[in-house]
């Protein structure tokens, strides 16, 4: 296939028969990446949560540490520690509460984990979306306190409810239930059971197996079956499995090496004095090596690999899920750009203007009508774009349209839009490359909806 038909085909279907060369022998990098979303209601304990697994597993060092928690005592913010960890902006200190989605590593046996925390608070679910979109997994956080328990599931305002529903929309599903703050409730076996029976029912109405659910009582605080067996006797009916043991359970990500290369470009690298120029980026299918071929698109041409990269080592090999930086030869160093995509030669990546999008309208304070202009972000391109249909309004729990062709977009809409970009890019549809079919809408510096490509409308047929 010479077309971005055949490449859309491969990556759905397999029909793709990888050489040998790509596949992994088995002393060859057996670690695999993890994307790890964080997600529940506010003050169930998620910050301090992922500053906990940070500072036992993690890259951030005591020192760093004991600053975070000098600050938080002299502000009067203890607890707020571990939570320190991830919260970057001064702003966020003052307000204790985490507004990115602070992006976090640490390392267990099996993983290594990316761990990607979201805001519990009202306002920022927009954030936890875009974590959501990327995650493999996710642990969302119970507060087993009395009370909080039951406001994180109630049908008005729930964010436990919200935040389930929302990352099983967006395919992942595999999550651990860490049911926290078990010290508030004594450790008790019935309250767990209840958190368990309740929450359960409504998981299994989202879509989640219950194969697939992993229910650990954990102390955050007390550090009570987080890394080892419950040290409290009134824990020890929950011996077995410790919430590092349930994550390095988790299947892994599927590495697909059995698809075409598809690459985008992140970062371009240029030593002008020898004219080289590199590429970095994520391997999201497919594989590489030096001497390879390779199609960059969208301008169509063909460069080699001189030599690859990875984790700063100079390496024969990459395959999906590595993060490297590609050497190329044969092509123009201005040739090579941010937003576009390597691909193999034979299969060459979508290009097109014309999307239809399914998006969800963050709080924003100006609607989105036909005709907005917004900047259109896909993996690492960023276009122009013109708001041309709003096809229809989506209900957002069944995600059935319950109004077509309105005519207004106002903020918590979900729905489906056309858009006509001013520039084509390298693009496919969330199910066919997770990918390169995330979208966000900004205008003005502000993300103004988030949401998937649900069709490539004109796809260009370059390389025909
Ligand atoms: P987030 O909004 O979900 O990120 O919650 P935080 O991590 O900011 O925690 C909210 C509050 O709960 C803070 O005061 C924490 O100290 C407290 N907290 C977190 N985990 C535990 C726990 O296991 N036990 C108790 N008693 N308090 C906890």
């Amino acid at each position: 296939p010479k077309n971005s038909e055949g490449l859309k085909k491969a990556l759905l279907n397999s029909e793709f028969k990888p050489e040998k060369w790509m596949l992994p022998d088995l002393t060859d990098n057996p670690i695999s990446q993890l994307n790890l979303a964080i997600v529940g209601h506010v003050d169930s304990g998620k910050s301090t949560l992922s500053g906990r697994l940070l500072h036992l597993f993690g890259r951030i060092s005591q020192k760093e540490f004991h600053r975070n928690e000098k600050e938080a005592k002299q502000q009067g913010k203890g607890s707020f520690a571990y939570a320190w960890a991830l919260d970057e902006s001064v702003e966020e200190r003052e307000r204790g509460i985490t507004m990115t989605v602070g992006v976090a590593y640490f390392s267990t046996k099996r993983y290594k984990v990316v761990l990607l925390d979201s805001p519990g608070h009202r306002d920022f679910v927009p954030n936890m979306i875009s974590g959501a979109t990327q995650a493999d997994a996710a642990i969302l956080v119970i507060d087993a306190s009395m009370g909080s328990f039951e406001a994180g599931i109630d049908v008005n305002g729930g964010q436990t409810r919200e935040h389930a529903q929302l990352i099983r929309s967006f395919g992942v599903d595999q999550i651990i239930i860490a049911v926290n703050k078990m010290d508030v409730v004594g450790y008790s076996k019935d309250r767990f059971e209840t958190i368990k029976k309740q929450l359960g029912t409504f998981l299994r109405s989202c879509g989640f197996k219950d194969s697939s659910v992993l229910w650990i009582p954990i102390s955050t605080i007390e550090n009570q079956n987080l890394v080892s067996d419950p040290s409290d006797e009134r824990l020890s009916w929950s011996r077995g499995l410790c919430l590092i043991d349930a994550i390095d359970s988790l299947q892994p990500p599927p590495r697909e090496l059995s698809k075409p290369l598809v690459m985008p470009i992140c970062d371009v690298i240029k030593a002008t004095s020898q004219g080289q120029v590199s590429a970095c980026g994520k391997l999201e299918t497919g594989a590489l090596r030096s001497g390879y071929k390779v199609l960059l698109m969208p301008s169509r041409e063909i460069a080699t690999v001189r030599s690859l990269e990875r984790d700063s080592e100079a390496c024969k090999v990459a395959r999906a899920g590595d993060n490297v930086t590609v050497s190329l030869q044969g092509i123009e160093g201005n040739r090579v750009t941010a937003g576009g995509v390597l691909c193999h030669p034979d299969f060459p990546i979508a290009v097109a203007n014309h999307l239809e999008l399914k998006i969800l309208v963050l709080d924003t304070p100006t609607p989105i009508l036909i005709g907005s202009q917004l900047e259109c972000h896909i993996h690492h391109a960023k276009e122009a774009a013109r708001v041309v249909k709003i096809v229809a309004l989506l209900d957002p729990k069944t995600g059935n349209v319950s109004k077509k062709s309105p005519r207004i977009l106002l903020a918590k809409q979900n729905a489906i839009v056309e858009v006509i970009l001013q520039e084509m890019i390298c693009v496919e549809d969330y199910s066919s490359c997770r990918a390169l079919g995330r979208v966000s809408l900004r205008s003005s510096g502000r993300t103004v909806a988030l949401g998937v490509v649900s069709r490539v409308i004109v796809a260009n047929e370059f390389g025909c």
